[in-house]
Order: C-alpha cells, then structure tokens, then sequence
C-alpha cells in the first residue's frame, strides 16, 4: 500500500488554518460574531458579513461603539430570542431561532442564528459564538405560501360547489363542507364516515361509477358527469360531475379530485318545460307532439311482441257548436271531461292523445282480436255519450270515430293516422256517434265531395289558403277605386284550387266560418297595409257567404277585424249575395243596419240572379250593386240583356245606390256600359285578379 502524499505547497496550505478560516469567513453570506452573555450582547469579534447583514461596519458594533445587538433585534422579538438563548446556555446547548432585526436602512429584515456558549475550564460561561444570516426572502415565499394555502382553503371551505378527492376504488379522501351538505350530511367528517364505497352507496345506478372511470381512463377526465344519487336521506338528487385524474411523476394514478354541482332544480325545470312541450295544457293529455313517437313506439312493441294496436281517432260531434253558442269556457270544460272520460275508458298502458280542438287519439296496444277493439269503442261512445251538465243545462254529446289497425292499415305512424282519420270521416258521414274500421276501399268510397271535406279540415290548420285582389275602376276617372278579395286554395304541390270548387263544401259543411274568419282578417290586414304602402287608403271588398252571414256574432267578428288591425271601416265592403235574404228576412235587414253601424259599406254580389230581392231593395242599407256578370259577357249578341242593364242602373241609382259591373272583358262591354251611366266596373278587361304584389305594382302605376 502506497500512501497518498500531498504536495509540499498544499500541505503549507493546510497548516495556515487561520488564513483559511478567514477567507472563509469573508465569503460566507452571513455574520460569524462572538459575544459576550450581557444585558447588550456586546458584540466583541464579528466576521466581514457584519456589513451585508445589519448595513453597520464591523467597528460600529464591537463593543457597542455605534449599536448594541440588543438595540438591533426588533423590539418585538427581543425578550423571547433572549429567554431562548439563555435557556441553551443553562443546557449547554446549541441553539438554532429566527427572528427579526431592524437594519441601518430602517428595514426588517428576518435572520437565522445558530449559535451556542462557550465555557472556560472552570466551568464558567465566557462568551456565545455562532453564526447569523439572512432569511428574509425565505420568509417572506413562506409567508407568500402560507397565504395561497390560506386563500385556497377559504376557497374549498366556502365553495358551493362541492369538491372532493376520492381514491380510484371509490373512497373518500377529502371533501368539502359544501359536498357534506348537498349530499345531505352535517359535516365532512360524518360524510367520509359514512360513505365508504361510492359505487353502491351513492349512485343510485350502480353502474354509473364504473361509466365514470371508464371515462377516466379513455380521457383522464369527466366533464358534466350527470346521475342520481341518492341523499342521507334517501332523496334522490341530481348531480352534474367534473373531475380529472391526478398522478404522480412516475404517471402512477394517485386519486379523482372533481367537483359536485346539485342540478335537481334545472333537471326538475327542465322536465316541465319537456312535459309542457308534449302535453295539452287544458287536459293534461300527451299532445300532437308526443304522438308520432308514442306511435312509433307501440308499431315497435307490436312488432316484437305480436298482437294488434288499434289507432282510434275520435272526434267530438257537437263540440263546435256548444264552444260557439256556450262560450269557451265551457267548450273547455267539456274537453276536460271527455278527456278524463276516455282515459278512463282505457288500461294503463294504453295511451290518449290530445290532438288540437276537439280531435283525440287512442293507441290500444295488445290487442288479440277484432272483438276487443269493438268492445272498447262501444265503451266510449257510452261514455262519452252519456248526460253532461253545464251551467244547469243537460247535454248529451257523442263522438265519432275511426280505427286503424296496426300491422294492416299502414306501414309508418303517419300513413296509419291517417287511414284511422279516413275512418272517422266515414264515421261522420254515416251519422256520427258511431265507429268505423278502416278499409282498403274506404278512400275509393269517398266522393270527390267528401274528398274536400277532409281535405278542407288539413288546409285549415296548415293555412293553405291564400287571397288574390281584382282592381274595380271608377268610370268617371278611370282610376282603380277599390279591390275585391278573392280566395284562393294551394295545397302544397299541387295546382291552385278555385273557389267554386270548395266553397259550395265549406259552406254545407260549415267550414265556411273559419275559413270566411281567415278571409276577413288577411283582407283587413293586408287592406291597412295598403294605406301605409300607397298614401292613400284602397278600399277591400269581402265576400260573406249565406251561412257567414246567419252566423249570430257576424256583426261581432267584423267589428274586431277591424279593431285588431287597426284598418278605416270606410274601407271595409262586404259582398253578400241575394241567397242570404231567403232564410229570414227581417232578421238579415236588422244584420244588415247592424254593420252598416259599424261603418262599413255592404254591396250586394251577384245582383240579378236571385228573385225577391227588388221589394226589398228599398230597406237595404246597402252601398252598392254588382251586376252579375252573366249579363255582361253576352252583351254583343243578346239584346235583352242591355234592357235588363239599364234597368237595374236605373234602379240603384233612383235608390241612391252605386251600380258595378262585374265580367267586363271587352272594349265595347267597358265602352257601353259607360255610356248607360254604369258606375265602376270590374273584370279581365282591366285586370285578373292578382297575387297581392302584382296588384300593388298595378296600383302604383294607377296612381
Ligand atoms: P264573385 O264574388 O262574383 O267574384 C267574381 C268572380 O268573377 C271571381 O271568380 C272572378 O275571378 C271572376 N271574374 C272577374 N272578372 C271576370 C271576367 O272578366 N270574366 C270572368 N269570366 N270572370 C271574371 P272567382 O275568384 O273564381 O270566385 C268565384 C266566386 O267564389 C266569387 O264570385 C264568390 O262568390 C266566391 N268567393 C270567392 N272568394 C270568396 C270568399 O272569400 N268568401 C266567399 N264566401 N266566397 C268567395
Ligand atoms: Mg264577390
Ligand atoms: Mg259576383
């Protein structure tokens, strides 16, 4: 073994200990001191740091020549460092303590010292020795630190939401106050107590934990996590979950950390707004919305499990009449009793739609055969059938209805609707108050007329009526002086119906009425944005039918037409036929001094091709005549008309009344009858009847 010698400079090195020291001491950041145990600390050897540390010269110190150690330590901290030290010098002890000092810049500063006493040989305590340096920056991140942790437990304390770590398997390891409370606990302590197996204990889908960290493990986090849970309680709630995982820095999965939000409140809103969507607000049925997916649902079930469903569309036969002649309030409550009368005509499983007005349908699933179905019908026409009071008075109200039969009578929920609707209108047509299946030859059965019918009640609801405008022009000026409403039916994709193709149906069938309401207010409507567009007001005539006009709250109805668009009464006509007079007569002279109360003007249409009307002309408040176009398309060839013409000019004009010529088409119809003294007139001569545009353009060229 060769020992290792150090070189004889080295060793040189070595054995000047004292210069060694001293350089040491010169770099160390910080202050070697030695001091004496007074009431001052007198400091009598302190190292080159002393400047660093306190901003005073080593001389200023020793032996308290500018400032004594005592006077530097900060009050504050003054009598308990000194009970410190003095209690390792009774041990014999080396002390380590921070504390304050004021600096000579007037500044705090904190300092550590390590030190310990020195004793002589007898025993006898000489001095202290040790070590200062500055920790300030130190302190003051812990400060900084201790802040932060302050300020983010405040935060998880006083959340409202609830926060939590739990362990991968599904326990606890910290919450907050707000967890403990939503979930229904009195204190954190109690929650993680009781708690010890999340899977089963809380969720009330077992399964959803396993959903959860699945979740976790594809995306290491779950964002809007939403279940059911259950409460201490036992309520069941709704919660909304956002966590993440958190690993160490080897990636070895350590805990959940997340937060927990009660979502009951927007869960609960959320249904009812759902259930006000799908449901009737008066009867509290499932409405139209509901049915095509309820519908669907049973073809499926039907499907899987055999059997038949029966579609039964249902009709009210009497509603309209008592929502008219009753009022509302009442026509509601009739649909609120027969609504809770069909539901209870049927099992639990079986649903009752609500369709709009006083349509309802049925979907009776299971069903084994024909025989069922007819037992269930005959169940409610008694029911609906039988007595129902309102304010005092007995009615008996009866239903018609159709069926449709799944699988057989169409392949898609819309298809067999519409066979069960095909079905009721048979039911109708045969009397009402009884049920009709549904049959391959029931759409061939339907007359062209009954064909309308149905097909009027669709062209209703979907609003596939439309109104075209045709100029009248005054003689005198030549200038349009007004416009006549004519109705106009476009089902979808298909050409334009005329009116003498639907308006003989509407008006047996009283359809007239809607769709006569629809006609007045588009025509008030559109007639109060002419004076708006044009600057000057362009008077609408109105076509009112026979049944219109016996309606008892025509007057009524015309008058809020007019209130709710706001449009001049001065331009309101309305066009009445001589038909109208044949029921009763004094009843329709009352009618009509009631709206010419009103401020409309009234013309009679069509004059000449009913019979009693001269005699009664005379009590008439009526504006004007309109010459049926029957006399004027042949004018150029029959003679007698021109006598018949003259006539009833002469006639209107000796009772006051203005005389227009409807269906002139020619040059020299439109030239002779203004050579009799006819007023206005009316036809293809001047212009068809428009789209509403194209008679705008017209209007603004006829300024
Ligand atoms: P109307 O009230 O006598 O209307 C005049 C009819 O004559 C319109 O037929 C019009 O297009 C047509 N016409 C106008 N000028 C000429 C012409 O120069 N030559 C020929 N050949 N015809 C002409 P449209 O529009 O087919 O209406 C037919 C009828 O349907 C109307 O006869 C009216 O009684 C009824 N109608 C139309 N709209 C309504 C409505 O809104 N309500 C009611 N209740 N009935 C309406
Ligand atoms: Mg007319
Ligand atoms: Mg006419």
């Amino acid at each position: 073994m060769t020992e290792k010698k150090v070189s004889p400079s080295l060793s040189h090195f070595l054995e000047d200990k004292e210069r060694m020291l001293g350089a040491l001491m010169r770099n160390l950041k910080g202050m070697v001191y030695c001091c004496l145990p007074d009431e001052h600390w007198t400091m009598v050897f302190v190292s080159d740091g002393c400047l660093g540390l306190t901003g005073y010269a080593a001389e200023d110190f020793l032996f308290n020549k500018k400032i004594t150690y005592e006077e530097m330590t900060f009050v504050d901290d003054r009598a308990w460092v000194r009970k410190r030290i003095e209690k390792s010098i009774l041990l014999s002890e080396h002390f380590e303590v921070d504390y304050r000092i004021t600096h000579a810049d007037g500044s705090i500063r904190w300092v550590h010292e390590s030190g310990g006493p020195i004793f002589n040989e007898h025993g006898g305590l000489e001095a202290l020795e040790g070590f200062i340096k500055d920790i300030t920056q130190h302190k003051q991140n812990e400060l900084l630190a201790n802040e932060a942790e302050e300020r983010y437990r405040s935060i998880f304390e006083n959340a409202i939401e609830g926060i939590y770590q739990t362990s991968p398997s599904g326990q606890y390891l910290n919450v907050n106050p707000a967890l403990a409370r939503i979930y229904g606990y009195d204190s954190t302590s109690e929650l993680m107590r009781s708690i010890c197996d999340i899977q089963n204990q809380l969720y009330v889908d077992s399964g959803k934990r396993a959903e959860f960290a699945g979740l976790m493990k594809a995306r290491g986090q779950v964002q809007n996590f939403e279940a059911l849970v259950y409460r201490k309680d036992g309520d069941i709630i709704w919660i909304s979950e956002n966590a993440h995982e958190v690993r160490d820095a080897s990636g070895k999965l350590l805990y959940y950390e997340g937060t927990v939000e009660d979502i009951s409140e927007r869960k609960n809103y959320e249904r009812q707004i759902e259930f006000q969507a799908t449901h009737d607000s008066l009867t509290g049925l499932p409405n139209r919305t509901l049915l095509a997916d309820r519908l669907q649902q049973c073809m499926g079930f039907t499907d899987c499990y055999g059997g038949k469903l029966a579609v039964a569309f249902i009709d009210l036969d009497q509603f309209k009449h008592i929502n008219d002649s009753m009022g509302h309030h009442i026509g509601d409550e009739l649909l609120v009793t027969m609504a809770g009368r069909l539901s209870a005509c049927v099992r639990e499983s079986d649903t009752v739609i609500r369709l709009g007005g006083d349509e309802f349908v049925l979907l009776l699933t299971s069903l084994q055969k024909i025989d069922d179905i007819t037992q269930s019908m005959q169940r409610i026409l008694a029911a609906v059938s039988a007595p129902w009071m309102a304010e005092g008075r007995d009615f008996v109200i009866s239903c018609s209805i159709g069926i449709g039969i799944y699988p057989g009578d169409g392949a898609d929920p819309n298809t067999l609707l519409k066979n069960a609707d095909t079905a009721m209108y048979k039911a109708k047509q045969l009397g009402r108050n009884n049920f009709q299946f549904y049959t391959h030859e029931l759409n061939e059965v339907l007359t062209e007329r009954m064909e309308i019918e149905y097909r009027l009640r669709r062209a209703i609801e979907n609003e596939e009526f439309l109104l075209h405008y045709q100029p009248k022009v005054d003689f005198a000026t030549g200038k349009v002086c007004g416009a006549e409403a004519l109705l106009r039916w476009q089902p979808p994709g298909e050409s334009m119906i005329p009116p003498m193709n639907f308006i003989p149906v509407a008006e047996e069938t009283g359809q007239i009425e809607e769709i006569g309401l629809w006609v007045l207010m588009a025509a008030c409507r559109t007639a109060s944005g002419f004076k708006k567009l044009m600057g000057r007001p362009v008077p609408i005539a109105v076509n009112v039918s026979p049944r219109q006009f016996r309606q008892h709250n025509l007057v009524s109805i015309v008058e809020s037409a007019l209130n709710s668009t706001g449009l001049d009464p001065q331009c309101l006509e309305l066009e009445i036929t001589e038909s109208c007079l044949i029921q009763d007569t004094s009843y329709f002279i009352k009618t009509l001094h009631d709206l010419k109360a009103l401020g409309i003007k009234l013309a009679i249409d069509d004059f000449g091709t009913g019979y009693s009307s001269m005699a009664y002309l005379k009590d008439f408040p009526v504006d004007r005549l309109k010459i049926d176009k029957v006399f004027v398309g042949n004018l150029e060839t029959e003679s007698t008309n021109i006598a018949i013409l003259k006539a009833i000019i002469a006639l209107g004009h000796g009772l006051g009344i203005k005389v227009v010529a409807e269906g002139v088409e020619t040059t020299y119809q439109q030239a002779f009858l203004h050579g009799i003294g006819c007023d206005e007139f009316q036809g293809y001569y001047f212009s068809k009847p428009l789209p509403v545009d194209a008679f705008v353009d017209l209007l603004a060229k006829n300024m």
